[in-house]
């Protein structure tokens, strides 16, 4: 974890003024970071019959199709409006400033799957709190939540509904 820790870069005032931006492109474009990650991710759920991974776009996508491949499980990407092609359901959540919307595709998932959503950072836990809910109306048999970095002081934790199953791999 040190190692994986090590590589990844903070970006002061990124995007906006007061935000220390935790960037991951620094640990994935490191062959061992990025194989200590994906390893690390898919160890927390070898044994739990994950069907489906959600990767949130877009950073999320890069840990998500990992976390899929390794438990040979599929993707579903979770994407900003007007990304998808088909048929959609969408959530609507407030971010610091105005709102912001995530869509799915109305098939990708059912009530006989075992989903991860999966993103890079926790942060303030609004979009994931979105994605989650998003998920839930499908009624899955049961939905993981996965991220890569935690930022305990933003409590992200706290916004998440009281029976997601939350995991991170390093903690801030
Ligand atoms: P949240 O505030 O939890 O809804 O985060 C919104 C999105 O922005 C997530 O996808 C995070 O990956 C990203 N994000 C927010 N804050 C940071 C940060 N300090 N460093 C890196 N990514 C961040």
């Amino acid at each position: 974890m040190e190692y994986i820790k090590s590589k990844i870069r903070d970006v002061a005032d990124f995007p906006q003024k007061g935000v220390m931006f935790k960037d991951l492109t620094t640990a994935f474009k490191d062959p061992r970071a990025l194989h200590i990650i994906g390893w690390d991710l898919s160890q927390l759920y070898r044994d739990k019959g994950v069907t489906k991974v959600v990767g949130i776009e877009s950073r999320g996508f890069i840990g998500g199709s990992i976390l899929a491949f390794e438990l040979g499980a599929g993707f579903v990407p979770c994407r900003k409006p007007g990304k998808l092609p088909a048929d959609t359901i969408s959530a609507t959540y407030d971010k610091e400033y105005g709102k912001d919307t995530i869509e799915i595709h109305r098939d990708a998932i059912t009530e006989d799957d075992i989903v991860v959503i999966h993103d890079d950072v926790l942060a303030t836990g609004g979009t994931m709190a979105a994605a989650y809910n998003l998920v839930k109306q499908f009624n899955p048999k049961r939905i993981y939540v996965s991220f890569i970095i935690e930022l305990s002081s933003l409590h992200g934790r706290d916004v998440l509904p009281a029976d997601a199953e939350v995991t991170s791999l390093i903690k801030y």
